[in-house]
């Protein structure tokens, strides 16, 4: 069996009054994340994962924020077009787990909402799709609400 391992990690600053998306769920929340797209925090570290499986670079590199057409953009689009770009390499997406680190709001009640999200949108069972999320016990950016980070590792089998 061919498998790969890829390791994401992201980071946004959070600000006053922009929308919060995580994992593809806008959550109701006083600040959101400071982005040329729409600032999924989530989705950009599994994207991360995904192609650091491949060697493939990181999302920067596939999609320049130099470049109009992602402003603003969903990023479950950009997630879909990396799943498109691992099925083109001829693999698929075994497992996904990630971890967000944010002090506010409580992200518990929305766990479940973005597993499912992220599960249609990679094109796999919600088991197989692990969302968590930590405080950092006020410590660091994330603890001061500066910004907030995410970790993700994904699982790439051979088709
Ligand atoms: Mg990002």
């Amino acid at each position: 069996m061919d498998f790969r391992i890829g390791h994401g990690y992201d980071v946004h600053a959070l600000a006053d009054g922009l929308r919060l998306v995580l994992g593809g769920v806008e959550i109701e929340h006083t600040k959101g994340c400071v982005a040329h797209s729409d600032g999924d925090v989530a989705i950009h570290a599994i994207c991360d994962a995904m192609l650091g499986a491949l060697a493939l670079g990181d999302i920067g590199k596939l999609f320049p924020d130099s470049d109009q057409r992602y402003k603003g953009i969903d990023s479950t689009l950009l997630l879909k077009e990396v799943v498109e770009v691992v099925a083109s390499k001829g693999y698929s997406v075994g497992n996904v787990d990630c971890t967000i680190a944010m002090q506010r709001p409580k992200l518990r009640p929305h766990i479940d909402a973005m597993r499912q999200r992220l599960a249609e949108v990679i094109g796999i069972d919600i088991d197989r799709v692990s969302v968590k999320a930590t405080t950092t016990e006020k410590l660091g950016f994330e603890g001061r609400e500066e910004g907030v980070s995410t970790t993700a590792v994904v699982l790439l089998k051979a088709l």
